[in-house]
């Protein structure tokens, strides 16, 4: 050390600045953290909507938006269900943040679904909102998505704000999770199909963890659908299902905030590219999909097969099958089939469902009975419902004799 020395040196200096500022363009892990804890605490009892934990976790919401400086209104459409709503900024044209805040209701912590959304939105507005941006921010916690997507469909219908002044919406669900329990981390960004500058946005700041597909490919599952209908241009991000998706053991220890924080910058560069666009992003009549989306599905289903070695005998014929045929077939529906089989996997407790109704059909259809048996075969081993049993039972047997008929 220099003994006579006054000031410190410049390098000093100049690191100091370097890691203030860092230290102001990062989203906090802490913050996040305490944010998913409060809103999966047992004492919110799961925040069913209608119920005294959404309630509380509805005033925990506008307390936050209130100390960032929001204008907060609380939006109610009956059966004590209400939207949090805030704004930051004087423009008129905005950029819409939302998530749900309801939950599944006693015993559920639904953390990463959706407590880990609503942490986002709130820290991307403290994020945000010193950066000058030329539009506003409103943050919408929406209420009641779980039986239906209440809250969103309510607020699109009578939104606080014009919706032809949103220059998109952004929309979290199921976050800070790893799809599928998987080793590697996606971020799942859905929605640019409908708008050719959102699109390049996504683009600009797209990385290797980042897959982008369509919208289509999941269906209306989450409260980007009602912006779509009202042609507002949307992103939607996802982290996606795993396991304890929809179940007891959503609880907020086993949300990475590290991820979700690193993820939260990611898509704050991405908010404000959206910001600065020079004109409103338009709402295309006809989707464009992502070029990249074969790609991604073919990405998941090569983690899947080499992670997964106790991966069934029905899912291994439909990836041979996905695999054979992705790269020549472009219909939507062999897409949607693809993600609809990586879903049912990811989810196990929802596995039959998809099965039922989409896998099981879709090889009848196509007319490879010995698929469609598999996928049967394989719902029936968690099937318990004695008449279920017995409807898999008599189709196996169906498709296992074809030549019969
Ligand atoms: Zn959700």
């Amino acid at each position: 050390m220099r003994k006579y020395s006054l000031r410190p040196p410049l390098q000093i200096i100049l690191t100091a600045l370097f890691l203030a500022l860092l230290s102001i363009a990062a989203v906090s892990v802490d913050r996040l953290k305490a944010h998913v804890t409060w809103l999966a605490d047992p004492a919110r009892e799961g925040r069913h909507a209608g119920t005294a934990g959404a309630a509380a976790a509805a005033e925990y919401i506008s307390a936050q938006l209130k100390q960032l400086g929001c204008d907060v209104q609380m939006q109610d459409f009956g059966g004590r269900r209400r939207n949090v709503v805030g704004k930051i900024g004087k423009a008129e044209r905005y950029i819409l943040l939302g998530a749900h805040y309801d939950g599944q209701g006693t015993g559920m912590p639904s953390a990463s679904d959706n407590a880990a959304g609503v942490a986002m939105v709130l820290e991307l507005i403290r994020e945000l909102k010193g950066r000058e941006l030329p539009v506003s921010l409103i943050a919408v916690a929406f209420d009641d998505e779980e039986q239906g997507l209440n809250g969103s469909r309510y607020y699109v219908d009578h939104p606080l704000y014009p919706l032809d002044k949103a220059q998109s919406a952004v929309i979290f669900d199921s976050m800070g999770r790893q799809f599928m329990d998987l080793s590697t981390w996606t971020l799942f960004v859905l929605g640019s199909e409908y708008s050719k500058e959102l699109a390049a946005v996504v683009q600009k700041r797209a990385g290797p963890e980042m897959l982008v597909i369509g919208t289509d490919l999941i269906g209306p599952r989450s409260d980007f659908a009602g912006f779509g209908l009202k042609r507002v241009p949307y992103l939607f991000f996802t982290h996606a299902t795993h396991k304890d998706y929809h179940g007891p053991g959503d609880t907020a220890d086993r949300v990475n905030y590290t991820k979700l924080a690193q993820d939260s910058d990611l898509i704050a560069q991405v908010i404000q590219d959206i910001a600065r666009l020079p004109s409103q992003p338009k709402f295309l009549d006809a989707p464009v999909y992502p070029a990249g989306e074969i790609a991604a599905l073919q990405h998941e289903l090569d983690l899947v097969e080499k992670e997964r070695k106790d991966l069934p005998q029905a899912y291994r014929m439909m990836f041979a099958d996905f695999r054979a045929r992705l790269k020549s077939d472009d219909t939507r529906e062999l897409r949607r089939i693809a993600t609809s089989a990586l879903l049912a996997l990811a989810t196990p407790r929802l596995s039959g469902f998809m099965v039922s109704f989409y896998l099981g059909p879709y090889y009848e259809r196509e007319n490879r009975p010995d698929i469609a048996a598999a996928v049967y075969e394989d719902a029936l081993k968690a099937e318990t419902d004695p008449s279920e049993r017995r409807a898999l039972e008599e189709k196996i047997q169906s498709l296992r004799v074809p030549a019969a008929k």
